[in-house]
């Protein structure tokens, strides 16, 4: 199956040239690694061909699906963000993942790697609903697993939301 996130430059004249994407859980599943799972995304791609290199700079816009940090619960998070890449035509593999080397016979380009790096680059550092909208159920659940060793059964036995999250199993 061709990638329908490959790009054919070969034909394309030196200058630039747009191009759009929309990613939705098709492109999160085709990434075995994907920390994200779910989306609503619109890339837009500047694609600008030189005689030796294509420089891509990539926008992206939407909604991702992920778990919230205090409940665990999927979520969607608001993402905005941008990436450049520059494909260079050469022999020599590169250390700098902004630039990526591509073989001299190349006609093409797939662009989902740079596009999900665009889209890691873009998540915040932690991501949770706002306070109320939590399953606090959950997060009491979660609170009471990553609880100190030290809190004594004792008070579990007597606390009547403990009695209530055992009956939840
Ligand atoms: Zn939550």
């Amino acid at each position: 199956m061709i990638s329908p996130y490959t790009i054919p430059f070969v034909g394309l004249k030196l200058g630039q040239h747009l191009f759009d994407f929309t990613l939705d859980k098709t492109f999160f599943e085709s990434l075995p690694y994907s920390l994200v799972d779910d989306g609503k995304l619109v890339v837009k791609l500047n694609l600008e061909k030189k005689e030796t290199m294509l420089v891509a700079s990539f926008e992206v816009k939407g909604v991702v699906s992920m778990p919230c940090a205090r409940c665990n619960e999927e979520m969607s998070q608001k993402i905005k963000g941008d990436l450049t890449v520059y494909y260079v035509l050469g022999d020599e593999e590169s250390e700098d993942e902004n630039l990526i080397v591509i073989p001299r016979e190349s006609y093409e380009i797939d662009v989902q790697q740079s596009m999900y790096e665009m889209i890691m680059l873009a998540l915040p550092a932690r991501s949770a609903h706002k306070k109320n909208e939590c399953n606090e159920e959950m997060v009491r659940l979660i609170e009471q697993y990553t609880s100190k060793p030290n809190s004594t059964d004792d008070n579990e036995s007597i606390d009547p939301r403990w009695a209530a999250l055992k009956n939840l199993n």
